[in-house]
């Protein structure tokens, strides 16, 4: 997942997308450290030592007062409008507010407290109303309407233009193109939809936060000793010492499912679990739910479309719904075959075992570990014990060595501010030329306030157009901290989803586009390039140098290796299944008249239209579905994680098929090329074609998951 301040804001406009950081002099109010110039070595960096939450409110209304002032400047310019004094001058501005949300951004996702949301509540409808106001400043679109439609058009780079394309869309598809009444009722709208969305992610976070299953220690039968621990250690910081606590997140609820042979407890932590915001209670998500379909259908019906996810498509690498379930549903029939499959065997052991049940949903992850045993050989437990984090994390340098020639070297202690303790920053640089590159931030360890799950994201990004601007980007994780001394170790999972994060830092690192806006993602794109990375944790480059057991440093042994490629397509049936349920289902929510909608009916209908298996619910369920309520980044784009990983089996073929393997410089220098550094200043399918020399079939995919290459 990548996270940013889009995401948390919901904010889609593509100026946002563009912001960076740096100066623009006159109105810094240096009193107030959130708005203040980043000072400081690598061309300054965030004073996270210094954040102040009482200077947040002060800072968001300074900041975005400025950047209204900013862009009154630009749609008031006497002068006929040109390419720059209008869409370069706007890529300069909210430099100030831009620094104010690198801040806003640690908060909200590395730090958050209860002080911290009623802030956020408070300002996300005013933060909505500030982007309506520029959205809808009829002279600021008339001018970028004029270059837009312009001869000077032609005699622009490529990349200009795209620019050009992508302000002006961005400003056409949210409202500017909108007049009287319909205006303000669009503004209208998106204020209520950021506060809803906002809700939200809230009552998201309460459940999680507030309904943990306390266990004792006759309970623990089955569960590594690791997981004990931290169940120990959640426990104690909640004030239950002696007990173990398993919190209600995806980190805690799956290893609990996978390895206690408890069953009546399993099935307690998984009803908790998937009934996160569906409590019926104050954090109950359902009505909202409704709310937020309501307004965005009827916020795209004022822009003429047909329903929310054509809208939201036209400018993805998909470009239609129908595109995107073409994709889904030539998958879905194989996933669903799969799972019959797994589920069989699995009964199969239960059966065995004498457990006298039939598999439900709590069973799955519990069986299907076991099968993976007994089939597979393949102990999860053993896999760990070489995988640690710290040389994974070496393991990571090393491959951007060979693929992007970038070097690592950690900066000189408390030479650069960090937010928390554990938080440590490494300098990268061009290992051939030594020419500075950014700065990598990693703060891999789980917190309370903390969000779940792993993220990359940046406080400051690549551009040239107003001087060279470096990368300051960072990983942020959730493992559990080990002893003092102690290696951390990792699942497999957790070690392809350190790579993967990686390989969106590598993405903000390559970038050499000259524009901020030209840095943006395109949702269903912006996924390849991290997965595309997680394929370098299974070369033997890595494998060899990386993967070393932690108390003997024998590296890991070949039929260790054997097994887990043996075993990658195994219980594809059940992560297909429940990814892509939650995608068709995201789909179907945003094709449908929701008038008078029941989220709850609506889920339960969809899924049935499916032939959704018993044994397995959807990855999220509507209540719970952050990736497209809490915002729009995902919203009719959960499906881009698929669309993504189609060109990441077609791509990773590219390497498997060269002389040089995944090591293959010609290829490197291509990916690099075509696929990082441009970022968004190319339409994903040239990109892609010039990477490939031809677009990108689904047989690769079907390939990597098992399932048979359809004709
Ligand atoms: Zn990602």
């Amino acid at each position: 997942m990548r996270k940013n301040i889009l995401k948390v804001l919901g904010l889609v406009a593509v100026v946002f997308l563009a912001s960076c950081m740096e100066r623009s002099t006159k109105m810094t109010d240096e009193s107030n450290v959130l708005l203040a110039s980043w000072t400081g070595p690598y061309g300054g960096v965030p004073a996270f030592d210094q954040m102040d939450l009482d200077a947040l409110k002060p800072a968001l209304e300074a900041g975005m007062a400025r950047n209204l002032a900013e862009i009154d400047e630009i749609a008031n310019n006497t002068e006929p409008p040109t390419f720059e004094n209008t869409i370069v001058a706007m890529e300069n501005v909210g430099r100030d507010l831009d620094r104010v949300f690198a801040y806003w951004g640690i908060w909200s996702s590395n730090l958050s407290t209860p002080e911290f949301r009623e802030i956020q509540g408070e300002m996300a409808p005013k933060l909505s109303e500030f982007r309506s106001k520029i959205t809808q400043n009829q002279a600021l679109f008339v001018r970028i309407k004029a270059v837009h439609e312009s001869d000077e058009i032609d005699s622009l780079r490529p990349d200009q233009q795209r620019l050009v394309w992508l302000v002006y869309d961005s400003f056409a598809r949210n409202g500017a193109t909108l007049e009287g009444e319909a205006k303000e009722r669009y503004a209208e709208i998106n204020k209520r939809l950021a506060e809803i969305h906002t809700d939200f992610s809230n009552n998201l976070l309460a459940d999680e936060e507030g309904y943990v299953t306390y266990i004792h220690k006759d309970q623990l039968s089955g569960l590594p000793g690791s997981f004990v621990q931290a169940a120990a250690a959640a426990a104690t910081e909640r004030e239950h010492e002696g007990d173990y606590a398993i919190t209600n997140t995806r980190s805690s609820m799956d290893p609990f499912l996978t390895f206690s042979d408890q069953r009546d407890l399993r099935e307690k932590v998984w009803r908790t679990y998937y009934a996160r915001g569906d409590n019926g209670d104050d954090h109950d998500n359902n009505a909202i739910i409704a709310e937020i379909l309501q307004l965005r259908n009827e916020r795209i019906h004022l822009l003429g479309y047909d329903n929310y996810a054509q809208w939201r498509l036209e400018n993805r690498m998909a470009k239609t719904p129908e595109r995107a379930i073409d994709l889904m549903e030539a998958v879905w029939p194989a996933a669903l075959a799969r799972v019959k499959e797994e589920v069989r065997e699995m009964q199969a052991v239960a059966d065995k075992e004498g457990a006298g049940i039939t598999i439900e949903p709590w069973d799955y992850r519990y069986y299907a570990e076991k099968v993976r045993k007994e089939k597979y050989d393949l102990d999860s437990d053993e896999v760990k014990q070489y995988l640690q984090l710290e040389k994974l994390r070496e393991a990571m340098f090393f491959v951007a060595g060979e693929l992007f020639h970038f070097a690592f070297q950690a900066v000189p202690e408390g030479s650069v501010p960090v937010f928390h303790e554990d938080v440590r920053v490494w300098e990268v640089t061009n290992k051939e030329s030594g020419d500075h590159i950014g700065l990598w931030y990693l703060d891999p360890y789980a917190r309370q306030g903390k969000s779940s799950g792993a993220w990359a994201t940046t406080y400051r990004s690549y551009e040239t157009f107003n001087g060279k601007q470096t990368v300051l980007a960072s990983n942020n994780s959730n493992f559990i901290k080990g002893a003092p001394g102690e290696p951390v170790l990792i699942s497999w999972t957790d070690a392809e989803t350190l790579f993967h994060e990686f390989g969106h830092a590598l993405h903000y690192f390559s970038s050499n586009v000259e524009y901020p806006t030209l840095n943006g993602g395109v949702r269903d794109y912006t996924e390849f390039q991290s997965q595309l990375l997680e394929r370098w944790l299974l070369t033997d480059k890595v494998i060899d140098g990386y993967l070393i057991h932690h108390e003997t440093g024998e590296p890991i042994p070949d039929a260790l290796v054997a097994k887990i490629k043996n075993a990658a397509t195994f219980n594809q049936g059940f992560d297909t299944t429940e990814y892509l349920a939650s995608a068709l289902v995201d789909m179907k929510y945003h094709m449908t008249d929701p008038t008078g909608i029941d989220a709850d009916a609506f889920e339960r209908a969809a899924l049935a239209e499916l032939s959704m298996p018993d044994e397995i619910v959807m990855r999220h369920r509507s209540p719970q579905f952050a990736h497209i309520f809490s915002g729009e980044g995902y919203s009719a784009g959960y499906y881009g994680y698929m669309w993504a990983d189609v060109l990441t089996s077609d791509a990773a073929e590219a390497f498997a098929e060269a002389p040089g393997g995944f090591y293959d410089a010609a290829v490197a220098k291509k990916l690099v090329e075509h696929l990082f550094a441009v970022r968004n200043g190319v339409d994903p399918a040239d990109a892609y074609r010039a990477f490939r020399g031809r677009d990108a079939g689904i047989d690769a995919l079907m390939r990597d998951r098992g399932f048979p290459v359809p004709h």
